[in-house]
């Protein structure tokens, strides 16, 4: 069984986002990039499934420019097999992404995609939605659990009114929420063997791929700053406050 994952290279979830002075986007000069945190669990998922034996390859995938090739290496140093770079300008849009992962599902022909339920740089929440619906597969979004048998996975899913369990048929495309699993670390060496697992590169028009954006950014602001709070001595102070100030009782 051959699973893919899609990591993608994103500003580091620690790094304070500095928005550019001409409102074009933000900065990411000098600004240290990590692997999409739901990506780094769609990868700990695969190499768990590959560690079992449910899984004999584990292909991972980043599309963007060059130095997505870091993010891969990752994957590999975490247990992946090989990776697939599809370089292209940065900014790629969900529904491009998708139309590439769509692409190499139909040359690699995996039975199970895992990708991450969104990624944290633009929030958007789309891609594996759009990749189940281009590839006309079954998808079990925001998955909590993942289990593989008999030619199904079945998926427990984080859904607004508690969990959900649903039975997939393979092949399938799963996104991954935050208590699937805890990923693991790579170790020293690990991150040297990684350093010899190949990577394909290719681009956009090697897969026949329009990636031409669709949508312009207008402009890009930093939130408007919060007021600072006060200490109150007493909760009657806090009263006349909630009362006077805030109007709020
Ligand atoms: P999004 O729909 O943009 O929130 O992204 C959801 C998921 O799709 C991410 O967590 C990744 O697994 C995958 N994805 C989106 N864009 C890329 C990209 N450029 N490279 C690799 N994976 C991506």
């Amino acid at each position: 069984m051959k699973v893919l994952v899609a990591v993608k290279r994103v500003i580091d979830f620690n790094v304070k986002i500095r928005v550019k002075s001409d409102g074009t986007g933000v900065e990411t000069g000098n600004v240290k990039m990590s692997m999409n945190p739901f990506d780094e669990i769609a990868v700990e998922e695969g190499v768990r499934l590959r560690e079992a034996g449910t899984a004999d390859e584990l292909i991972a995938v980043s599309m963007g420019e060059a130095a997505c090739q870091e993010t891969i290496r990752t994957a590999l140093a975490m247990g992946a097999d090989r990776g697939i770079l599809v370089e292209t300008d940065p900014g790629l849009e969900p529904l491009a992404a998708a139309k590439l992962l769509a692409a190499i599902a139909d040359k690699e022909s995996p039975d199970l995609i895992i990708v991450g339920k969104q990624a944290i740089d633009n929030d958007c929440n789309q891609t594996g939605q759009m990749l189940a619906t281009l590839l006309g597969w079954p998808q079990g979004t925001f998955a909590s659990n993942l289990t593989l048998k008999d030619g199904k996975a079945e998926v427990t899913r984080e859904v607004d009114g508690g969990l959900e369990n649903v039975a997939l048929t393979l092949p399938a495309v799963v996104t991954t929420d935050l208590r699937l699993n805890e990923p693991r670390y790579a170790s020293l060496p690990n991150i040297m063997k990684a350093k010899k697992k190949p990577i394909d590169t290719m681009t956009p028009d090697d897969l026949g791929v329009d990636v031409t954006p669709r949508l312009t950014t207008l402009k890009v602001e930093d939130p408007t700053g919060r007021q600072a709070g006060v200490i109150v001595e007493t909760a009657a102070e806090l009263v006349e406050k909630l009362k006077n100030e805030a109007k709020v009782i």
